[in-house]
């Protein structure tokens, strides 16, 4: 009898499920969200100063209006007009939440070299441009309306549906830094989160993978400074401190950093190995054997990214000695771009650079606190849910994990044991990706609004 009565309780409640589950109006839902997207774009969040406060109050209304609950918060911590935005969306609470996370501010803009004005939301030929359509206040309306179909829809919710907007992405990180410091606690049932920092690669209109980000690199920038005594040129001494800069330099530029595979780069390379032919498709499959035949080495690491992803990377960038010819300086100093893989301990890192550069006159000054180390597992039931929603998609297509080798708010995150994922709701043409992204005339295909709205949405059924 029991068995019974369990048994159409479970059938009632499938019943009444469905019948929860309202059809949506996907038409209607991508145009709200193109003429949502182009309204986003019209708050000028450039990032200095920011402004999120703004931003935060234009999400806030539409998620007062949806009757999600919605919260702005920090308003003074990070400064003026600046802020954090939280929402959640409540489920059963049976499974634990994710996290849908985007930073409100945008980089700069250069209105000459635009075609349109950056901050209109313009939409024409087939595209919405603007500041932040990329990056990423494209991907923080796809998330809001994925989020509002859901609510809309009634599907049942095993696992609440976070929504944080984050203040100074682009410039500190400061808006994540003070969130997590502040707002843990509303944060402590969440398993997965997903932002930026994913990348699903199209080359000439043709889909090569979808990328999830489970890891990236960590920033360590590095001056040097060498001192010395300043005197005129004519007279040389060796006192000079540019020389001896130079040749410290001069060490560190020779020095190749060991190849070091981690295990998303592996199942990268793995992954991508049939696009390829030969002995290079052979070299792919099995990177960590690959990078111990020199010729397999230098096809590998001749490629700038796979480069960046399996070693720690040093660019030396900035150089500072006199600024005038006849002055011997009293100082000489060199910055380096420190990047490096998420197992690497930066302590030992710089040990074996003050190594290297061998003189103890190199004084060595960290530029930037690293952030936690992020790799996060792959073997999760949220990367399948991105596998299934990917499939069904295009089913030839592979869901693979390259990773990220800038950075991102997520390591703020991961810091909490949050599992995050990079994840790209778009496919844009890597050419247009990459001169749009910070750069001029950033738009995004309207087309794409809706693919990443109905595929988040999906992700998000799937991992309840
Ligand atoms: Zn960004």
């Amino acid at each position: 009898m029991r068995r019974t009565a369990a048994l159409l309780l479970l059938l009632l409640d499938m019943i009444t499920s469905r019948a929860r589950a309202q059809a949506l109006d996907w038409t209607a839902i991508n145009d709200e969200a193109l003429h949502t997207l182009a309204d986003y774009i019209k708050v000028n969040t450039t990032d200095p100063p920011g402004n999120e406060l703004d931003a935060a109050r234009f999400l806030k209304k539409i998620l007062d209006k949806e009757g999600i609950e919605a919260t702005i918060y920090d308003t003074t911590a990070i400064g003026a007009n600046r802020a954090n935005l939280y929402a959640r969306l409540k489920g059963n609470g049976s499974k634990k939440a994710v996290a849908l996370v985007s930073h409100m501010d945008v980089v700069p803009v250069a209105p000459a070299f635009w075609s349109v004005d950056p901050f209109a939301g313009v939409v024409k030929d087939g595209y919405i441009w603007g500041r932040g359509s990329l990056d990423m206040k494209g991907q923080a309306i796809v998330q809001l309306m994925a989020m509002i179909a859901i609510k809309r829809s009634g599907v049942p919710l095993n696992r609440d549906i976070v929504f944080i907007g984050n203040a100074d992405e682009e410039f500190g990180g400061e808006g994540a830094v003070q969130f997590v410091k502040s707002h843990a606690d509303l944060l402590k049932d969440v398993e997965f989160l997903m932002t930026e920092g994913g990348e699903n690669l199209v080359v000439d209109g043709k889909l090569k993978y979808y990328g999830v980000g489970v890891s990236e690199k960590q920033t360590f920038w590095q001056k040097v400074v060498v001192t010395g005594v300043p005197s005129h040129g004519s007279r040389p001494t060796k006192q000079n401190p540019v020389p001896r800069l130079v040749v410290a330099l001069a060490r560190i530029a020779r020095y190749e950093t060991p190849l070091h595979v981690l295990p998303d780069v592996q199942k990268f390379l793995h992954d991508i190995a049939p696009q390829y032919k030969g002995e290079q498709r052979a070299w792919l499959a099995d990177v960590r054997s690959a990078v111990k035949i020199p010729r397999a080495r230098k096809w590998l690491t001749d490629n700038i990214y796979w480069n960046a992803i399996l070693r720690n990377t040093i660019s030396l960038t900035m150089l500072q000695g006199s600024n005038k010819t006849n002055v011997i300086p009293a100082e000489a100093s060199a910055q380096m771009d420190i990047r490096l893989l998420s197992d690497t301990d930066p302590a030992e890192f710089l040990a074996t650079l003050k190594r290297i550069a061998n003189d103890t006159a190199v004084h060595w000054v960290n530029q930037i606190e690293p952030k936690t180390k992020l790799q996060s597992p792959i073997d999760t039931d949220l990367f399948r849910a991105i596998e299934k929603a990917s499939h069904e998609r295009n089913p030839n297509v592979i869901v693979t994990t390259p990773m990220f080798t800038a950075a991102s708010d997520r390591p703020t995150y991961r810091a909490l044991g949050i599992i995050t994922y990079g994840f790209d709701p778009f496919l844009v043409e890597n050419e247009e990706m990459h001169s749009g992204m910070h750069g001029n005339n950033e738009r995004l295909a309207v087309s794409n609004v809706g693919f990443g709205v109905k595929y988040l949405y999906d992700v998000l059924r799937y991992v309840q």
